[in-house]
Formats: C-alpha cells, structure tokens, sequence
C-alpha cells in the first residue's frame, strides 16, 4: 500500500459524516475507562504500604528484560512464542491504533515522523503485525477450546474457569485486527485503478480483503471504510474498558508490575513496612488477615496475572493434589476485590480471607520453594503474600496442632526437636570423630577465622550429623581456621519466619547474632542452604555467608581439593538443586563444577533442574506438617532422577536428604537407588594422603552409596 491514510482525501469525504459520533464514542471511552482505572485503584490506595520506588536503574532493566524483551515467555515454546507475536504486534500496532483514532476526526492527521517513506514502511509493517496478531487470535482460540492445554483446567476444588472471559476477550481482538485491516483495504482499493491490486504488505490480512475489493464500487468501498472505522472505535474502547474486569487487564498493568518487582532474591518482607522491629510490639494485628491488608503492590499483582497458568504448572504442591494452587491464590483474591469494589457503591470490606476464599490447609501447603514465582512472566510474587497469610492465621492461633511441639521447642530449647543445648555439639564432639577431625568450639579462649554454622536438622538429627561432620572434615582438609558456636547455636529461625512465627524468628536471629559477633569470626559457612538463606538475608550486622558447595568449588579450582576416581562404574549420578541455594540464591554451577570435577563421575540432568528444579516437598517446619495430598512430593521427585536414568540423587541440603531418602523408600527403589550429600561425596572422594584418613573419610558416606 503505497497512499497513506493521511494522504487521501476520499478518506475525509467518508469519515466525516461521522465525526460527531466519532467523537462523542473517543469522549464516551475516555471517561468510561478513566473511571473504571480510577475505581480499581481505590483498594491500592487504601491498602498496606510498600516502597518500591528505589533502584530506579534496577527497575527499568527488568522493565527492558522482562515486560519489553518478555524474557519469560519462551519457557514455554509454543504458548510463548504466541505471545511474543501478540506482543510485537500490539507494540507495532499501538501508534497505528492511535493515528486511526485521530483520523476519524481529524481526516488529515500524520503522526509526527510518519510522513513520507517511513509512514510507508511503517504501514507496511502494521499491515503484517495486524494479520500476525489476528493469526494468533485464532490460533489461542482453537488451542483454549480444542486442544486444551491440561494447565488452563480449572478443578473444583478452586473455583469455575474464566475460559469463556478469555475467548470473549481474544475474539475481540481477532475482531479489531479484521476491522482495521478492513478499514486499511476498503482506502487501498479505492486509491488503485480498477483491476489492479498494487499493494505492499502481500500476503496480509489488509492484501486479501483489498485482492477482494478490487472491483467493488466507490460508494460500496466508501461504506466498508467508513464501517471498519466504526467496528475498530467501538472495539478498540470496549475492549480498553473491559479489559479491567478480567484476565486482560494485565494488558495495562503489567509494565508497572514489573517495574515495582522485587528486587532481591530470597528476601522476605517484614511484617509491616515502616515499622523497625522494635517497635512491633506496637503492631496491633500481624499479618494478612482480610484483603486490605494486602500492600497495594500484592494487589497490583492480583490484577496483573494473565491466568496463564505457569505458576501452579511448576508448583511441587499443586502436583501432587495438596489443596493449593498458586494461580487461585490470585484469582480468588481478585475476583473478591471486583466483587467487593463494584464501580457503582462503596467498597465493602473487612471479611476474613481465610474460611472464605482460602483454607488454613491451603496456606500451610506451600514450600516457599519459589517455582510459582520464577515462572511467572508477569513477576507476580507469592511467598510474601503467603507468609503474610502465615502471620495472620498464627496471630489468631490458627497453627496447626502437629506444629505447636516444635514451636514450643523452638521457643525454650531453640531447636524444633526440644533437645538439650548443651547436646548440640554431640556430633562434633564423640571421641571416634575427634580423632580424625577436631572441630573447636568457639568461645573467648577459643577462636577462628571461619564460624560453621551447623543449625538444628544436622546438629541433631543422627542420619544428618554425618553431614556436619563431612563438612567439617572438608574444612580442615582446606586448612580452614574454623569453629562451631555448641550449645550457643540456636536455630537459624529461617523456616520459623516462613511459617509466619516472626516473633520467635527475631528471638532466635537476635540470640545466634549476638553469638556469632561475640565469636569475633569473620566469615561463614554453613552446609544448610536454609541457615544459608538466613544468614545472608534475614539477618543483618553479620559477617558473609558462604554455602560450603561455593568453598569446595573454590578449593577445587585451587588445587586444595582434589580428587580420586570414583569406585563404582555403574554409578549414574544427578544433582537435585535445593531451592533455598537454587533459585532463591542462583548457586547452580558450584555444586556441579564439583561433581565434574570428580574423576569418572557419571552425571545426567534431571529435565526439572536448575531453575527449574522441583522442591524436595518442603523443608524446615514443613517436616512436622502433613498436609493433605496424593503423593509425597519426595517421590515424585525420585522419580524424576529415575527417568533421567540416574541411580544416585546428589544434593547439597540436610531437608533435601530427609525427603528424598524417605521417598526413596516410599517409591520402591530402595536397593536400586541412593542419596547423597554433596559433602559426604567430597569427603568420600578427597585423594588424601593418610590411608588411615582415607579410610575413615570413605566409611561415612559409604554406607549410603553401597546401598545401591
Ligand atoms: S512457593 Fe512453591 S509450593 Fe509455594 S505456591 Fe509457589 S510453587 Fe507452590
Ligand atoms: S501468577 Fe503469573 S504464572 Fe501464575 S497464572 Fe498468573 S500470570 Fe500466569
């Protein structure tokens, strides 16, 4: 199409019969959607505070990543290269979509810097991002109502599907394309001599309806131009003032979701912005406990997700039939914010979410193990929001009953167990392992450069001691300068603040933090990717934490470590990622570099690994809380390494070696399959010099790999 719309002057001589009306639906949209964004932002203003105007540079970079590069979306291959289309053309089209909105009443408006050649190849390029988007319309249509996609489902249990909200919405768009294309073909045709069909953008949906009008009447063309307009105007604002009452208002959201993301991984919020902890004893209810609580970014969240479904795809929870779906924790918080701010009437509020849209049980699910989040092409957070829901229901004494032992262990002996303080050294402690391995314990006589943090599970849990105790032989081995904190070690607390316990969590941080400075240690290690996760982020003032998977990859590349070959020939080996060192703290390659670095070793990916590794099913508190589902997490993980064709799981987490050691069994691969610790393999595998240190340093982890 070489004549541009500006350009002719029949295009006036149609349009301008319809100028007022034009104008009064531009006027009419306007108002309508001014006043629909204006009432959906009514529970922002009112909700919880949120400071999310820092790091302007940080934020526009995941703007440019994550809304304009749509970083996500190929994740998913075929609904993300679909939306990768739809959004390259909505972008094209966008100033195209205005231009024509301007030329109903003002026949002879160029956009600036459209005139002349770049207005053509601007065309013609629009011509193409229209049938593009069109296609795919058709193509998300027949894939909502055909072929159905097993994450789009909607179970019962959760509510009813806005499938029939989505192919409206779709089908609109599908309508906008063939309205404007009609609009651009009807101009073409009358602007070409009869019988020809001169027009650049061949092939396009513009090119097919102008090949189809070439011998249509000048009056005919001038009423199919002037009814394209209107199709597209009426369309166009429906389609701005619908949006905000269903899935597609994320069309408007989603760059300000994304600029106002979280920044920092592994980092959760306190209980309230605003208030420093000590003076939250002056916080009158902890939590989320009705909708307004939210922060106005969580609901900006709940109004951007684009029900995609990814989130609950990847959530370990929702695969094995636990009453919990991250994708419903927004939808059902949405749906009850439209329903309880109507555009016409006043907000009605202050009903309890959970017994209404959520269960105690659906809460207590979550592993916090973060897949909803990294999916999410949107940035839609979830592990805030249900921590938040955590703090509010243990603030009405809503724990559940198998979860108030450990809590009230937690809070008089400082572990979940209600062991002896003075026991925690145990391990560390017995003469056999003395005599290979003297592990100080520090205090003011006693003191090191490097504290090992040990924490609760490895200080007491006898299988999980013998990761403490590789642990310690790997430092020595590297010559660290190291100690442990005893009976002065109380629980990192990390899992005690993901249940929503922040109280008890700020009385174990205060307690380990004043032991760890009075240590006078300048760095730490810990084998718990838990602790790790605390340390680096919940606590603050203390030295800097290193995952003992980052020290053995250093002390590989060093030369400190080295290793033998492995025994076992026909050993296979996989790596699980712990989610607390995976994806909240993006430690993927040490653990593997490690392995790698073993002579002989066998190792095959499992295809849930890295970021998108599938969570052991739940560390921490989560292991004195049996929540209802079908499957153990745990197995289904095993399975996993079993269909990667691995018969030895490696991972580099005490809680992962509890689940996977538990679902080994469960699943009936005991005798065909191993776990072990990253660590215990590094000892067993160290080239030492001393035979006698060899054959202890074998003799730990062996009994779990011989098992095979
Ligand atoms: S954090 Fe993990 S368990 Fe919790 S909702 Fe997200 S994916 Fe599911
Ligand atoms: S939260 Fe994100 S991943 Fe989940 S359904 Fe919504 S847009 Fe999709």
């Amino acid at each position: 199409m070489l004549e541009g719309i500006h350009s002719d002057a029949r295009l006036a001589s149609w349009l301008v019969q319809g100028h007022a009306l034009f104008l009064f639906l531009h006027l009419l949209g306007v108002i309508c959607f001014a006043y629909i964004v204006s009432q959906r932002l009514v529970p922002l203003l009112r909700a919880e505070r949120d400071p999310r105007f820092d790091r302007p540079l940080a934020r526009l970079g995941k703007v440019f990543k994550f809304w304009l590069g749509q970083w996500k979306h190929p994740r998913y291959k075929t609904a993300g290269t679909v939306h990768l289309l739809i959004f390259a053309g909505f972008i094209l089209l966008a100033m195209r979509a205005f231009t024509v909105l301007i030329v109903g009443v003002s026949p002879n408006f160029v956009m600036p810097g459209l005139s002349g050649e770049a207005g053509h190849v601007y065309e013609v390029a629009t011509d193409y991002a229209a049938t593009v988007v069109f296609l795919c319309m058709v193509f998300a249509i027949v894939r909502r109502t055909v072929f159905k996609p097993a994450r789009y489902e909607v179970p019962a249990k959760f509510g009813k599907a806005h499938k029939a909200d989505a192919i409206f919405l779709l089908s609109l768009i599908a309508i906008l394309m063939v309205a404007d294309s009609l609009f651009e073909a009807a101009k073409a045709a009358a602007q070409t001599p009869p019988g020809h069909v001169a027009f650049a953008a061949v092939l396009s949906l513009p090119w097919l309806l102008k090949v189809s009008l070439v011998s249509v009447s000048l009056p005919t063309l001038g009423g199919l131009c002037f009814a394209g307009y209107l199709v597209h105007e009426i369309v166009f604002y429906f389609l701005l003032c619908y949006r905000p009452f269903g899935i597609q208002f994320h069309v408007e959201t989603s760059l300000f979701n994304v600029y106002f993301s979280k920044l920092d991984r592994g980092t959760l919020k306190p209980v309230k912005w605003g208030v420093s902890d000590e003076h939250l004893d002056r916080v009158k209810s902890f939590g989320v406990k009705t909708f307004e609580d939210f922060t106005w970014k969580h609901m900006l969240d709940f109004y951007s997700c684009a029900d995609c479904g990814r989130c609950s795809d990847n959530c370990p929870a929702n695969a094995v039939g636990r009453p919990l779906s991250p994708r419903f924790i927004t939808i059902k918080a949405r749906d009850y914010a439209f329903q309880h701010n109507p555009m016409f009437g006043r907000w009605k509020n202050g009903t309890p979410l959970i017994g209404s849209i959520y269960s105690d049980d659906e809460i207590w699910s979550c592993t916090t193990c973060g897949a909803c989040e990294e999916e999410c092409p949107l940035l839609v957070e979830y592990i805030d929001k249900i921590v938040d829901l955590r703090r509010g229901m243990v603030d009405e004494g809503l724990v559940p009953q198998s979860m108030q032992k450990p809590l009230k262990a937690l809070n008089s002996r400082g572990n979940p167990y209600g062991k002896m303080e003075k026991k925690k050294a145990d391990w560390a402690n017995a003469t056999d392992f003395q005599q290979i391995c003297q592990v100080k314990t520090l205090d003011k006589k006693n003191g090191a450069d490097t504290l090992y943090f040990v924490d609760s599970i490895t200080s007491f849990d006898d299988r999980m001691q013998s990761i403490g105790r590789a642990t310690a032989k790997i430092l020595d081995h590297v010559g660290e300068n190291f100690g442990i904190l005893g009976a002065a070690e109380k629980d990192s607390g990390h899992d005690v603040r993901r249940f929503g316990e922040e109280t008890l969590f700020m009385a174990l941080r205060d307690h380990n933090t004043d032991a760890i400075k009075a240590s006078g240690v300048t760095r730490i290690v810990t084998a718990d990717p838990h602790a790790y996760n605390a340390l680096k982020h919940d606590y603050k003032d203390v030295p800097p934490v290193e995952h003992i998977s980052q020290v053995i990859a250093r002390e590989v590349k060093s030369g400190k470590i080295e290793f033998r070959p492995v025994d076992d020939g026909a050993a296979v080996y996989t790596y699980h990622d712990p989610c607390y060192l995976g994806r909240h703290n993006q430690v993927y390659d040490d653990p593997r570099d490690v392995l790698d670095a073993i002579p002989g070793l066998k190792r095959v990916e499992m295809t849930r690994s890295r970021d998108r590794s599938f969570c052991c099913g739940g560390g921490g508190l989560m292991l004195f809380y049996e929540p209802k589902e079908e499957q153990r997490i745990g197995v289904k993980r095993v399975q996993m390494a079993a269909e990667a064709g691995a018969n030895v799981i490696v991972t580099a987490c005490p809680f992962c070696m509890v689940n996977i050691e538990d679902a080994i069994k469960v699943a009936g691969f005991e005798g065909k399959m191993t776990a072990i610790d990253l660590t215990e393999l590094v000892d067993q595998q160290i080239a030492r010099e001393s035979t006698a240190v060899t054959k202890e340093a074998a003799e730990v982890p062996q009994e779990y790999v011989t098992g095979r």
